[in-house]
């Protein structure tokens, strides 16, 4: 695992047990959004190695090995894993903190929190269970079997890449599922460190694979091939649309967790400076790299002055800096394509009339000058219909709206396409669970936000996608059900008509 970090390291991809390069031979270059430097080079994988990848997953799903190991064996073997990764955790959180740019304390939290993923999902790898289903004619044993899927697709985004690949992998796993994860073409380089871990952790060769390459090609080739029984996409909602209509070629499933606007609601009666926390966690944290973002705020007009107030004063403090030290609160864009569409957002809600509270721009600060990074950004005098109230910027861009009273501020909040996630902020009980039924969202917090957990669903209302990741019933995204008819009567029944 000790992976020089200070030369270029040549990362391989991990198919049927074998670490390999691309068939072509070609790779392509990480760059380390800080630096804006090379600093690994990965596999460019095509239809070729995705062939292998399904075909190594496939003859898995035959092999004894997995097929009949018992689940309680899945468990341990899942247990294992996240013992390993307790052990990797720093190492992890380092690669992906130089593959993607996030702040090494957003990245050692996620992955010192992995381990629980596999540890809670196997502990439901042996209560996988079907149902004994009463009929009218009791002559009949009807009952259930909830079965693997078979071969899993899960491609990742960049953002945080071992955290939402373990979102469906450790159920897929204790499912009895092959896994091919096809990760960022921004940010492969921890998953194929941890798969190094799942080789260590000993579950047969086959049942993870990751293929390396780009969206189009290799994503695509994973995504169209008759092979793979369900696919599981995080990303952009542009992306997910044409995942979603490659698949359907084959009939073959989608689980879509895509992107969001999500409001921050902030009534009179709240906490102030909880709100002004929380508001800070919602759109700055990450960066705003995160389809969790609470990029829209809506505060109560009694407390919009005072509100704002502390917001600028406490978004005038945030550290800027190398994501890499423990002290840096905010890091830079990922990509260079990332911070041009920062930049294009904020032309755009310049030019429909909003005003710039704070930011706006790349930081002047010279001790920068190698990151793609962009100011914390503010922006008031929104209308609903300006391209900042509406579209994602997956950037550290606020767009701060006034409202009246709770119907209004409801309404105004559900008029996006999104319905990823939502905040409230009050302290009145009956209205926080009155405004969290209203809201069309997958998931509602009330006076916090961005809490995650393995033990509670996840996932999107309208075009946030569909299928829920973690809690108890992930593990029906990735089992599918039989139905078991025994007759156990005596009689000869008359042929011509149903039973
Ligand atoms: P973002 O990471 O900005 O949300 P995308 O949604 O484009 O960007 O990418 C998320 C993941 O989807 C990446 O792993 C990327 O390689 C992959 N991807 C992009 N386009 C496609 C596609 N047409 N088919 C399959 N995968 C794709």
């Amino acid at each position: 695992m000790s992976s020089d970090l200070a030369q270029l390291t040549s990362y391989k991809m991990f198919i049927g047990g074998e670490w390999v390069d691309a068939a072509s031979g070609r790779s392509f270059e990480s760059l380390s959004p800080f630096t804006g430097q090379a600093w690994a080079t990965m596999p460019d994988g095509e239809e070729g190695d995705v062939d292998r990848a399904v075909e190594a997953a496939q003859a898995v799903l035959d092999n004894p090995d997995w097929k009949r190991m018992p689940p309680i064996q899945r468990g341990r073997l899942l247990r294992r894993l996240g013992e390993l990764l307790r052990e990797h955790a720093e190492h992890l959180a380092q690669v992906e903190t130089r593959d993607n740019g996030k702040l090494i304390r957003e990245m050692l939290g996620q992955a010192k929190a992995l381990p629980n993923y596999y540890e809670y999902f196997a502990g439901l790898a042996d209560k996988i269970l079907g149902e004994t289903i009463p009929l009218e004619n009791t002559a009949i044993f009807n009952y259930t079997l909830r079965e693997p899927i078979g071969v899993v697709a899960i491609i990742t985004p960049w953002n945080s890449p071992l955290l939402l690949l373990s979102f469906s992998l450790a159920a897929a796993l204790a499912a009895g599922n092959a896994i091919i994860a096809k990760p960022s073409e921004y940010a492969s380089a921890s998953t194929l460190e941890f798969a190094k871990l799942v080789e260590q952790a000993g579950f047969p060769k086959g049942v993870f694979n990751v293929v390396t390459g780009f969206g189009k090609t290799t994503g695509g080739a994973l995504v169209g091939h008759p092979g793979v029984s369900k696919v599981v996409f995080t990303g952009g909602a542009d992306t997910g649309r044409i995942i979603a209509r490659v698949a359907s070629a084959n009939i073959t499933p989608v689980l879509l967790e895509l992107g969001g606007k999500s409001p921050n609601i902030v009534f009179a009666d709240a906490s102030i400076p909880d709100a002004v926390n929380g508001c800070i966690a919602g759109i700055f944290a990450a960066s705003g790299q995160t389809c969790l973002a609470g990029s829209r705020l809506f505060l109560d007009e009694d407390i919009y002055g005072e509100f704002l107030e502390r917001l600028v004063a406490r978004v005038k403090t945030i550290r800027l800096g190398d994501p890499s030290l423990m002290e840096s609160e905010m890091g830079p864009m990922a990509t260079t394509d990332q911070l041009r569409k920062v930049e294009d957002l904020v032309a755009s809600a310049l030019n429909e009339g909003a005003t710039l509270l704070y930011g706006g721009k790349r930081p002047d600060d010279p001790s920068l000058g190698q990151g793609w990074f962009f100011l914390p950004t503010i922006f008031t005098d929104m209308g609903s219909d300006m391209r900042l109230a509406q579209e994602e910027v997956f950037g550290p861009v606020l767009a701060v709206m006034k409202f009246r009273d709770e119907n209004e501020v409801i309404a105004r909040a559900n008029e996006t396409r999104y319905g990823l996630a939502a905040g409230i902020w009050t302290n009145d009980v009956k209205r926080a669970h009155r405004v969290a039924r209203e809201l069309k969202a997958g998931t509602v917090w009330i006076n916090t936000y961005r809490a995650l957990t393995y033990a509670s669903p996840f996932g999107g209302y309208k075009q946030s996608g569909y299928g829920r990741e973690l809690g108890v019933d992930a593990i029906k995204e990735f089992t599918q059900v039989k139905s078991v008819w025994v007759n156990l009567s005596d009689t000869v029944p008359d042929p011509f008509v149903i039973r």
